[in-house]
């Protein structure tokens, strides 16, 4: 089959390697119909993974039709359409079994090598899933499979940030960083109800922003913009979606007094100046989440059937799998916002 390899750095190729096989009774393997480029996948493709193995098929949200499963497996036949979730779990450790499936002590993310064990990806034509009943949700009727990609991952990320931020109706939510995730955190805080202030310096993600309902502007309009619509005392909710030491910054000083501000942009650097003296005088809660497509799945796949919203509106960039490595330099370089690969 073909295949989207990371061979190394800056090394996106397209190869010919051995189609996946069942390997446990829980196994299923899977035909990708749609298969999307996250921010994640960035970080390997610059070298940034440590012990990220050359060969390891990259890709963790994806949709298709499973084409065979092994004997253990219950809740999936072949023909089915189905969406991974970006991770897979083991669902008997202390943190699965208290419903923490994103703190298992077995997690892998698929397309990932290194930080955690080698599990190929779905950039390809076929993949293996492990324990399909728990890595695999069905897609209803309704949905298409390009909406669908977004419940692997980006889209339960978004939700967590709202959800995990406790964002409730009439709240004013600034949203820092409007690549998908931070446009995902805004569709779903439209959706609760709040006001919505997104954050980006790139001009083509505050419109999709805006296109998603929010007020849309510039890193250094934000303050006044956030002041104007909380009378001057700052965002009820900030939600982090860029990933980087100044725009959590930033959002610290966006929050109103006792805020919240809810990240979910990835963070690896291991040290950060948090201002005790802001936390303490203005009371905020600092919040971190990795999105749970295991416990927000149904729920996100019932706002897609009943029209509440759709994801694939910030889908700006439809290409050919076999053409990956020009997807990936135009995703990186940020001429692509979102980016869906097609086998
Ligand atoms: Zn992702
Ligand atoms: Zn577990």
């Amino acid at each position: 089959m073909k295949a989207v390899v990371l061979v190394g750095p800056g090394d996106v190729q397209v190869q010919e390697v051995p189609d996946p096989v069942i390997r446990d009774p829980g196994d299923a393997i899977v035909e990708i119909t749609a298969t999307a480029i996250c921010g994640a996948d960035l970080f390997p493709y610059h070298g940034y993974t440590p012990g990220f193995e050359s060969g390891t098929i990259l890709g963790h949200e994806f949709t298709g039709v499973v084409r065979e499963v092994g004997p253990a497996v219950r809740n999936f036949r072949p023909g089915q359409r189905v969406v991974n979730g970006s991770m897979i779990r083991c669902a008997a450790c202390a943190s699965c079994r208290a419903g923490r499936p994103t703190q298992c002590d077995e997690r892998a993310l698929f397309g990932y090598s290194g930080v955690y064990p080698r599990l190929d990806g779905g950039q390809a034509e076929l993949v293996r899933i492990p324990a399909a009943d728990l890595s695999l949700g069905a897609i209803p009727d309704g949905v298409s499979d390009e909406s669908a990609v977004f419940v692997a991952d980006i889209l339960p990320t978004g939700y967590g940030a709202v959800t995990r931020g406790g964002v409730t109706a009439g709240d004013v939510v600034a949203v820092v960083g409007c690549g998908p995730v931070g446009l995902m955190a805004v569709m779903c805080a439209v959706h609760a109800g709040a006001t919505v202030i997104a954050v980006d310096g790139i001009e083509e993600r505050r419109g999709l922003a805006a296109s998603l309902g929010a007020t849309s502007v510039g890193p250094d309009a934000a303050r006044e913009t956030v002041n104007a619509a909380s009378g001057g005392i700052g965002a009820d909710v900030v939600i982090e979606a860029a990933g980087a030491p100044q725009a959590l910054d930033a959002s610290l000083h966006l929050a109103r007094g006792r805020g919240i501000v809810s990240v979910v942009g990835a963070h690896f650097e291991p040290d950060f100046p948090l201002n005790n003296l802001h936390m303490f005088e203005r009371e905020l809660t600092l919040r971190f989440t990795i999105g749970d497509p295991t416990n927000d799945r149904e729920a996100l796949l019932g706002f897609i059937g009943d029209g509440a919203f759709d994801p694939a509106a910030v889908v700006t960039h439809r290409i050919p799998l076999a053409d990956a490595a020009e997807a990936y330099r135009m995703f990186d370089a940020r001429e692509a916002t979102k980016v869906m690969l097609t086998p």
